[in-house]
């Protein structure tokens, strides 16, 4: 039985050690934090309860899997519901539109208020399934940094296939070709936002993602977001599985090629393998002092941060979903403040999601549970207290003239997060939500790997490493993580 040792415990920590407990090794995990999950926290104000981080649940199976591998039923541990509307669309000029769990619900409403064909929508969605298909066989279920994964059946289909993937023009341009009103355009770029990324830079490819809510779905787990990082602790810890919270890890001990601990605030540990789960430039900086660092890897563009307001408000909406999007007027410039300017363009597109909409103990009756997020350049030093406040003026405003209202006078309580308080609590670099930014065809290639054969007995898990961030990669890489551990070990 090995000894493992885990630093951090994202979701991408936890799936590691619940698949290494189930190989029957003996797993402790270091967490910096009084609670297991990173980035999916939880806030609770006045009787409002909000999920601090993600909002949106896809490709559940992935976490079933976790339950299952330990040879439980998932339905024992954790619950959710598809949700059968997607999300609400609003724009300044009164044009609104839901999406739908049914595609071709979603594609009759996109040609009824956006005037496109609804034939052509629904190929667009079909396509997006095709295209995943392949990226998932290439890119996300395997390790991009063995022979096998470039020679294997799945890879020679992949290559046959690589024309379809769009990785030579922007996702911007191929929707501009397709689709012939500028708000479809803006609907299906804001998909780009999914890992971070800017619509008027990233591949093509990404067109991949609505796949995952239009054809696969987007569910809300009972309890709220949070429950995916608790149920999965509570199956971690019936495994065997040993969490020291608030005990940051301060060194991972190693030779000088090969780890053998780590050094924590409380005490020093012999490890056989260690497995970092924290974002990859403070596991250098701090953690691998002595070691060479792979500066192209970490000097890559970061993925967007955010500023989110978590508003309790006094009142119910009608018009309004679990999700819902406010869009800019001007899509461009907004991103360009955000990858080029480095700070919030004065309208942001503004997401809100309620979760007491299908959760009413999230929020006291007659009343709702705002997250409002907006996407923000990573943190590199900006006046983040002048541009929350400035933000914050923004958004009421822009929500308020589209729905009539004055939502200020309707918000009873209040927090907010920023890169520089993302950054300061999951020791996210820069408080990126996904670590790279996927805004050129070889980002892929760019992410760091699972295993480096350089530093042996060391596994690296999470939304800074291969495959990506997002909930479903961030499991992704403690199984393709979890596979290279059977190989070397
Ligand atoms: P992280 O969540 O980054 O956690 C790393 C953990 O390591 C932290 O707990 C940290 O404290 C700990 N740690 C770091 N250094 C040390 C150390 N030295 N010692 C001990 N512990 C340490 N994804 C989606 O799929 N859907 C969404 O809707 C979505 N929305 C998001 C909205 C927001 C506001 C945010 C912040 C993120 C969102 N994401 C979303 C992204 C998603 O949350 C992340 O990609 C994912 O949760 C990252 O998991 P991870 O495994 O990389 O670990």
């Amino acid at each position: 039985m090995a000894q493992i040792g885990i630093v951090g415990s994202g979701i991408g920590g936890i799936a590691f050690a619940i698949r290494m407990a189930c190989l029957g090794q003996q797993v402790h995990v270091f967490e910096a934090n009084a609670y297991p999950g990173g980035k999916l926290a939880e806030i609770t104000l006045d009787g409002y309860r909000f999920d601090a981080g993600p909002s949106l649940f896809t490709l559940p199976q992935l976490v079933d899997e976790l339950f299952a591998l330990a040879g439980k039923n998932p339905r024992d541990y954790f619950q959710y519901e598809r949700l059968p509307e997607i999300c609400r669309y609003f724009w300044e000029d009164g044009t609104r539109l839901h999406t739908h769990q049914d595609p071709d619900k979603t594609a009759t409403e996109i040609a009824e208020v956006l005037g496109e064909s609804a034939q052509n929508v629904r190929t667009y969605i079909a396509h997006a399934g095709t295209k995943y298909n392949i990226v998932s066989d290439l890119f996300l279920d395997n390790s991009l940094h063995k022979l096998s994964t470039w020679t294997g059946k799945k890879a020679l289909t992949g290559y046959a296939n690589l024309h379809r993937l769009g990785l030579f023009d922007t996702m911007h341009n191929s929707h501009r070709k397709r689709f012939k009103n500028p708000k479809t355009v803006q609907l299906f770029d804001r998909y780009a936002t999914y890992n971070g990324s800017d619509p008027y830079q990233t591949p093509a490819t990404l067109s991949i993602i609505p796949h995952l809510e239009y054809n696969l779905g987007a569910y809300f787990p009972a309890g709220g977001m949070i429950e995916i990082p608790r149920s999965l602790t509570r199956l971690a810890q019936e495994l065997g599985v040993t969490f020291h919270l608030e005990e940051p890890v301060t060194e991972i001990r190693c030779t000088a090629s090969q780890v053998t601990g780590i050094k924590t605030s409380k005490g020093t540990y012999d490890f056989d393998f260690v497995a970092s789960n924290a974002d990859i430039r403070p596991t250098y900086e701090r953690l691998l002092t002595t070691l060479p660092k792979p500066k192209k890897l970490l000097n890559q563009p970061k993925s967007s941060s955010g500023i989110i307001f978590y508003w309790g408000v006094n009142r119910t909406f009608d018009e309004l979903g679990v999700h819902n999007i406010f869009f800019s007027d001007h899509y461009k410039r907004e991103f360009e403040a955000i990858f080029n300017g480095q700070t919030m363009d004065e309208d942001p597109t503004d997401y809100v999601h309620i979760s007491s909409k299908v959760a009413p103990d999230d929020a006291p009756v007659g009343c709702e549970n705002w997250f409002v997020l907006m996407n923000a350049p990573a943190n590199s030093g900006q006046d983040w207290d002048h541009l929350v406040n400035a933000t914050r003026k923004n958004v009421i405003a822009k929500i308020s003239r589209i729905l009539g209202v004055d939502l200020e006078k309707h918000i009873v309580s209040e927090d907010y997060l920023d890169p520089r308080r993302i950054e300061t609590r999951t020791s996210s670099s820069g408080g990126a939500l996904y670590g790279n930014a996927s805004n050129n065809k070889f980002a892929a290639f760019l992410r760091h790997p699972n295993y480096r054969p350089a530093i042996k007995n060391l596994f690296w898990i999470g939304g800074s490493v291969h495959p990506g961030g997002g909930i479903p990669l961030c499991l992704s890489s403690a199984k393709i993580a979890a596979k290279l551990f059977q190989e070397n070990a």
